[in-house]
């Protein structure tokens, strides 16, 4: 297997002051500088602690993620924020297609294809997520539902995506995880995983560089032994995100 960067996400949501953002920023900072670590790490903060955690991380080994973009590009859309301002801001990755967004705002498929086109355009990588509810993993539909997904954000984005394959990261984020301590079992990541990477390169050969993530419940006990799941580039991870220690360990431990 070629040695390609693994990633490492956090994802702050909504959480946090200014205050307390530039400090999380600031020991994950001092963390990265002294480890030398020889993964990608990125920060996700709130999008307005964007621009003082820019100017903190600037030259840094640490790369900025927004949570979310307009679907449209620059105009009348009051309270949006485009993908060349992102960019402008200094941002190289953005979350589209969380879970959150899905069920809670409400945002469903033509919006994130939209939402990964803007991000394309403007030089921005898609960290892109998907997964089945609680529910689908019960009645057993989790390949059904991540095949569908997968095919819907392919489809729909099939000229930029064939055009820039590696401006796109996979998330694989079942719902069901995300926030609960639970994880699916070593056999059930490696046979999802091996599905995911099958399904992509069945759609084209040119897929072969994204690369694939897994959020949900990560911990510094379990980055290890999940990192070790065959096609699994990185890991996606919210609330042990927001706690500079657990997110320094999970990058040393991985
Ligand atoms: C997420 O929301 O992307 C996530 C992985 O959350 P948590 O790590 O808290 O489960």
């Amino acid at each position: 297997k070629i040695m390609s960067k693994k990633i490492i996400a956090g994802n702050w949501k909504q959480n946090g002051t200014l205050k307390s953002s530039i400090s999380l920023a600031k020991k994950v900072l001092q963390a990265v500088k002294k480890a030398k670590y020889t993964h990608e790490i990125i920060i996700i903060p709130p999008s307005i602690f964007l621009l003082p955690i820019r100017d903190l991380i600037h030259k840094s080994q640490i790369k900025l993620g927004a949570q979310n973009v307009s679907a449209f590009s620059d105009g009348a859309y009051t309270g949006e924020i485009s993908g060349s301002m992102l960019k402008d801001s200094g941002v190289d990755y953005c979350l589209v297609g969380h879970s959150e967004r899905r069920h809670i705002i409400n945002e469903d498929e033509s919006v994130f294809s939209s939402k990964v086109s803007r991000l394309i355009d403007s030089d921005i990588r898609v960290i892109y997520c998907f997964g089945e509810t609680l529910n689908d993993y019960k009645n057993k539909k989790t390949k059904l539902i991540i095949k569908s997904q997968l095919k819907k954000l392919f489809l729909n984005n099939k000229n930029n995506l064939k055009k820039h394959p590696s401006k796109l990261i996979l998330a694989y984020e079942p719902v069901w995880a995300i926030g609960t301590g639970l994880v699916p079992s070593p056999e059930e990541l490696v046979s999802i995983f091996k599905y995911i990477r099958d399904t992509v390169n069945k759609l084209d050969k040119k897929y072969s560089p994204i690369k694939i993530l897994y959020g949900g419940s990560v911990t510094p006990d379990n980055a290890s032994s999940l990192m070790d799941t065959k096609h699994l580039d990185g890991l996606l991870i919210g609330g042990a995100s927001l706690v500079a220690k657990k997110f320094i360990d999970i990058c040393s431990t991985i």
